[in-house]
């Protein structure tokens, strides 16, 4: 299988005068339309590791490629602009706008490139609508919906862009089991139909046992990568 994300020696250092380390050499594979989870005790890494993917964070020292393209070393305009058009990010805390409604919210990526949206841009919203089960409170305001449809709208967020890769970051964190059963069959539904690859964070084993692939991290190192 073709990689789509590849990090290569990744070590990861905070800090300048008491430096801890958080990630050891880490060298990880992810490949095209694979849905891979992520999980690990508290503390052992995962969200540094995603956001180095994710190019929101840079390596102490290693190399990443994303769709082949070395990031690592790329300026921030250009690493905006990738993180834009490639990737779709979901995390615990969905960030929506309060003052936008769940469509609004939708279309707000797209918007960062270019104001106007085209015919098909609000078609392509209006399906995400229907993938997620909002159609009904597209047009609410983001304060005006439960848990589970904020996190539905985020998801439908980070999709608008056609993005091949999507990180989460315990997406399911704050839901139900009800909505959390939900969310990922969508997740999975958005996989299977677009080829999106994902890498998710998890505490939920259950969700884990589903996907293609668990990496354990421990104590800033992989310490399992299962592959079914
Ligand atoms: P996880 O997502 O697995 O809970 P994190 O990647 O968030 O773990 O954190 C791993 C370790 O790095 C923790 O010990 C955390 O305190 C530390 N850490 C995370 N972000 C920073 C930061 N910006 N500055 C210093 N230490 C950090
Ligand atoms: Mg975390």
């Amino acid at each position: 299988m073709a990689k789509i994300v590849e990090l290569k020696n990744i070590n990861k250092i905070y800090g300048e005068k008491i430096k801890t380390q958080v990630l050891f050499d880490i060298n990880l594979g992810f490949g095209e339309n694979s849905f891979n989870a992520i999980i690990g005790e508290s503390g052992s890494g995962k969200s540094t590791l995603l956001n180095i993917v994710g190019t929101l964070d840079k390596p102490t020292s290693g190399e990443i490629y994303i769709k082949n393209q070395r990031t690592d070393t790329l300026d921030k305009n250009s690493l905006a602009r990738l993180r834009n058009q490639t990737m779709g990010f979901i995390f615990q805390f969905h960030y929506l706008l309060p003052e936008f409604t769940a469509k609004e919210n939708i279309l707000m990526p797209y918007k960062i490139q270019s104001f106007k949206v085209p015919k098909e841009v609000d078609e392509w919203a209006d399906e995400l609508l229907n993938l997620t089960g909002l159609t009904k409170v597209a047009n609410n305001l983001a304060t005006n919906m439960s848990g589970g449809q904020q996190q539905r709208t985020a998801i439908a967020r980070a999709l608008i862009n056609n993005p091949k890769i999507i990180l989460a970051d315990e997406p399911t964190g704050n839901l139900d089991s009800e909505s959390t059963e939900n969310v990922y069959k969508i997740l999975r539904n958005i996989n299977e139909k677009y080829k999106t690859t994902f890498i998710v964070i998890t505490h939920d084993q259950r969700i884990a046992e589903k996907t293609d692939r668990i990496i354990e991290i421990k104590d800033g190192r992989i310490n399992m990568d299962l592959k079914k």
